[in-house]
């Protein structure tokens, strides 16, 4: 059933709200103790029953010392791609010979269990390499000399000649309207914090800083749900397929949207996955998109860590969001469930540390690869089996609700959850895991 804004208007006047249209798409709903605002056009009149997640002064993360900047160099992902005979492998592993063995083994066996997967079906996995190819090609410095200087096109198609000044408030409902309209599932705007960008950065742009691609102060932070269907089959196809499939399209929407910015004579750095200047997690917590979770993931209310990000930093003026918590600290000591269905060991079950200033849950990214190189394949366990990552139906969103509005029932939730949803690895669909005759021509 679809309400009309007027009727929807009269149904809460008719519950005890004061209620009146504002402008073309806002509601404003006063009772005798709260007034509400609402974004008709984007679909949260509904947000009236599921509320969105609470807004706080300050996010929920702990800084207990001086923050530590990350070289991106040190990621696991980044040393992985490092190759043996190059002058960037001779620089990383002449600094950290320590951990060149360890590297050397899981390059080595990701390479195996690649080619032996792909000796068996290469028709189906070829499919997701496909997929997240894009990312890459997006990561790739030549890749942004292509943004919005384009002069030689149809009049309509050409830069604003003059620098559009909008009014913030109102530009950052359009872009948020944007980012949604593109395929977004929530986007909030941060303000840019140098603390979490990284002091250097990994290869294509290996060693340079990226201060000077951070310098304007906000940061448009956009999450990209995945499909529950395909995450839980854990490490099969339809996981490398989906987490593929995503990051390539949060990169490509980060950059229509930093391109839309420049055309309106703003500076714009869109942040593809594989060319990210800064820490997702804190920032992303920062503008209120989610709460840090145990798994390491940020977990958002509407699709729990199941998502992939994409970003803008820009200086279009706009107007930050502050960050949210619903609960999930508290859920997080509770739960655990992550934890245990890691096959690595990789997440803690345990309390939160200390790591680089900032009290956290450590998960171990090293034993996490090292289980992604012993499969072959991308792992999706940690966040298929994460309460907060069921389909967002209305059974699901109810039960949310209960979890952010009542902690005393947490624990029963929690329970539930292991009680009644399977957390087993389900096959890949059938149409992906279909084979197809072929044979191969001498000259492919
Ligand atoms: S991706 Fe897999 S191996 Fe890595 S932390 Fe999550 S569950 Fe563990
Ligand atoms: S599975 Fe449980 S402990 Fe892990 S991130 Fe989700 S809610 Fe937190």
């Amino acid at each position: 059933m679809i309400l009309s804004r007027a009727t929807f208007a009269q149904i809460m006047a008719k519950c005890g709200w004061h209620a009146h249209l504002k402008g073309e798409i806002m509601l404003e709903l006063k009772s005798k103790d709260e007034t509400r605002e609402m974004d008709l056009d984007a679909g949260s009149w509904r947000n009236f029953v599921w509320t969105q997640p609470p807004e706080v002064d300050h996010p929920t993360y702990k800084v207990v010392g001086p923050i530590e900047r990350v070289d991106a160099r040190d990621y696991v992902f980044s040393r992985i791609v490092l190759e043996e005979g190059t002058e960037w492998y001779d620089e990383y592993y002449g600094r950290h010979p320590e951990l060149r063995e360890m590297d050397d083994k899981s390059r080595g066996r990701a390479r195996i269990m690649g080619e032996r997967l792909l000796e068996k079906s290469p028709i189906n996995e070829q499919m997701a390499i496909a997929t997240f190819s894009r990312a890459w090609i997006f990561g790739r410095p030549d890749y942004f000399k292509h943004m919005a200087p384009l002069k030689s096109m149809p009049t309509g198609m050409m830069l604003n000649p003059k620098k559009a000044v909008p009014n913030p408030r109102q530009m950052t409902r359009k872009i948020k309207a944007l980012a949604l309209f593109l395929g977004a599932g929530r986007v909030r705007i941060a303000k840019m914090d140098q603390r979490w960008v990284y002091s250097h950065a990994h290869a294509p742009a290996y060693g340079k800083p990226y201060d000077s691609e951070t310098q304007y102060p906000y940061v448009i932070c956009m999450a990209f749900p995945q499909s529950p269907y395909y995450l839980e089959t854990h490490t099969g196809l339809g996981v490398n397929l989906e987490v593929g499939w995503k990051y390539s399209f949060a990169s490509y929407v980060s950059f229509a949207l930093a391109d839309y910015i420049k055309r309106l004579g703003w500076h714009a750095r869109p942040s593809p996955t594989t060319n990210t200047p800064y820490m997702v997690p804190p920032l992303f917590i920062d503008c209120g998109i989610g709460e840090d979770g145990r798994c390491g993931y940020t977990v958002t209310k509407e699709f729990g860590n199941n998502w992939r990000p994409g970003s803008v930093i820009t200086d279009l003026p706009l107007t930050p969001d502050k960050p949210v918590d619903f609960g999930m600290q508290d859920f997080c000591d509770k739960c655990g469930i992550c934890a245990e269905a890691c096959p690595s060991g990789a997440i803690p079950a345990g309390s939160r540390e200390e790591v680089r200033g900032y009290l956290k849950w450590h998960v171990n990214s090293d034993k996490c690869y090292g289980y992604w190189a012993a499969v072959g394949r991308t792992c999706g366990i940690c966040q298929a089996v994460c309460p907060w990552s069921h389909a967002n139906n209305a059974w699901h969103r109810s039960i949310r609700e209960m979890a952010q509005r009542f902690p005393r029932l947490r624990k029963l939730l929690i329970k539930g959850e292991e009680i009644f949803y399977n957390q087993k690895q389900k096959p890949d669909p059938k149409w992906l895991s279909e084979e197809v005759d072929f044979e191969y021509l001498d000259n492919a």
